[in-house]
């Protein structure tokens, strides 16, 4: 593929990430997704401030770490690009990172009684633990936005080496080596939340054991799942009509 279609591809493929999350829930008028850029590790691709759902190619913005556009052309950032910036900037082995503020994840980043666990196959890939970051522990009293850098690193910092990291009162950030992974994490992050509120009030939920986990997470990140849950997404999404 020549780098000039090689982008093309990517781009279309952030597209089809951005109206799939919208479509699934896990964004709605907030949230994002980004990809670093596949020609330069330390830049990456953005769209501008608009919802997922109605995103298109044209919208889509090319940032360095720092969260500087590349070639901006009068589109408008969203604020919270240090969020993608901090983590590409932390790990190499990241390609791709989702932050939302979906319903159902949210109550477990204000209860410290109910700690976020996999509890189901599909979604071991959030990991054994779900760590969360406060913003006021080092910034204070905020409106809750990741809009620095400083910020930014900190919160990857608590993410470290793991896929998820839940933020207090506001939403998470989810990493993964791809955008399909990625996308997967964060659609079934979602799925976990809810399940285990409703296995929370059944009574004591039985949640996977780290070795289920590593051999599930094994499974649900093989090309063979993740392109069997991107074309069925992309298709409830209509992302072939775009
Ligand atoms: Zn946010």
């Amino acid at each position: 593929m020549s780098t000039t279609a090689d982008l093309a591809a990517t781009i279309r493929e952030l597209v089809h990430a951005n109206r799939i999350l919208a479509h699934e829930g896990v964004v709605d008028a907030f949230g994002h997704v980004s990809v670093r850029h596949p020609h330069d590790p330390q830049r990456y691709l953005l769209a501008c401030s608009r919802s997922p759902a109605i995103v298109t190619a044209a919208d889509i913005m090319e940032f360095t770490l720092e969260g500087e556009a590349v070639d901006a052309r009068g589109r408008r950032p969203y604020a919270e690009r240090p969020i993608h910036g901090a983590v590409y900037e932390m790990r190499p082995d990241v390609n791709a990172v989702v932050h939302n503020h979906a319903y159902e994840v949210v109550p477990f980043s204000v209860s410290g009684a109910a700690t976020l666990r996999a509890i189901t196959h599909v979604s071991a890939v959030i990991g054994a633990t779900v760590p969360v970051w406060d913003i006021r522990d080092k910034f204070g009293d905020t409106n809750l936005l990741v809009v620095t850098m400083a910020q930014g690193r900190d919160l990857a910092a608590t993410l470290g080496g793991g896929r998820v990291a839940l933020m207090r009162g506001h939403g998470c950030v989810v990493a993964g080596g791809t955008v399909r992974a990625a996308v997967n994490t964060a659609i079934y992050l979602r799925v976990n939340a809810m399940l285990q509120q409703q296995a929370m009030q059944l009574g004591d939920p039985q949640f996977l054991s780290s070795g289920e986990i590593e051999r599930c997470v094994e499974l649900q990140l093989s090309a063979l799942a993740l392109d069997r849950a991107w074309e069925y997404w992309s298709a409830r999404a209509g992302c072939s009509a775009l």
